[in-house]
């Protein structure tokens, strides 16, 4: 269906010509200019805890993350990338499809070091499922859309899986206050639909404390993955 996204695409450019969702000029959804100015994150975050210091090390760390690795492109905090999370997650702006790919291909370039999956010759990408009823109703999964763009740009040896299942929690995250009571709550809440034999790469717009993704990671653990990564167009502070 590459054709009618395509036309689709000329026919929604003619109605509605793009303008950039972060500064607002003209001729393109994500400006060079802004994605050129948007912070990058080329130490990746500690698989253990996600923090970016230089001074930190995981060997060190008490961190209790179950990845093997963990790859952010920018940070949340930065106005122009949350600019692009939040059109694409709240509005379906996807249109900003060729600049976010640039701009992950850019970082590609610009790391000194390899991504810790690049060893892996058998690798899935997995987005992470939608959190609740309400954004499944809305039908558009922008971890999907985030996963596309990390493969085409970052791993494109790898395949896309859904092998991954949400299941409904008792009681919204939101609605409970107690921590432990929440991390319980959250503990059952994914489930592989099938044995995982391969590495796996979980792929969310943001990733913040990291517990959900971890929960997610552990489910795809006890189906058999060797290993999973994380990686997201943002870290959230
Ligand atoms: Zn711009
Ligand atoms: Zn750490």
């Amino acid at each position: 269906m590459e054709w009618f996204a395509k036309i689709r695409s000329v026919v929604l450019d003619a109605v509605y010509p793009p303008f950039c969702v972060a500064c607002g000029a003209h001729g393109i959804w994500w400006c060079d200019a802004c994605q050129t100015g948007t912070e990058r994150v080329l130490r990746d975050p500690c698989p253990k805890c996600l923090c970016t210091d230089d001074a930190h090390h995981p060997f060190a760390c008490t961190g209790d993350l179950p990845f093997s690795g963990v790859v952010v492109a920018g940070f949340y905090h930065n106005p122009s990338l949350r600019h692009v999370i939040h059109a694409l997650k709240y509005q379906g702006v996807t249109a900003t499809e060729q600049s976010v790919e640039a701009w992950l291909r850019d970082i590609r370039m610009t790391r000194n070091l390899a991504f810790p999956w690049q060893t892996e010759t058998e690798l899935y990408i997995q987005p992470m499922p939608l959190a609740d009823a309400r954004e499944r109703d809305r039908g558009f999964n922008q971890a999907e859309w985030v996963a596309d763009r990390m493969r085409c740009a970052w791993a494109p040896q790898a395949c896309m899986a859904h092998t991954l299942s949400r299941l409904p929690s008792a009681m919204p995250q939101a609605s409970i206050e107690d921590k432990a009571l929440r991390r319980h709550n959250i503990r059952q809440d994914f489930i592989a639909t099938e044995r995982v034999t391969h590495p796996v790469i979980l792929v969310d717009d943001v990733i913040t404390t990291g517990s959900t993704a971890a929960e997610a990671a552990r489910a795809l653990l006890r189906a058999g993955a060797p290993r999973v990564y994380a990686a997201a167009l943002a870290l959230g502070a």
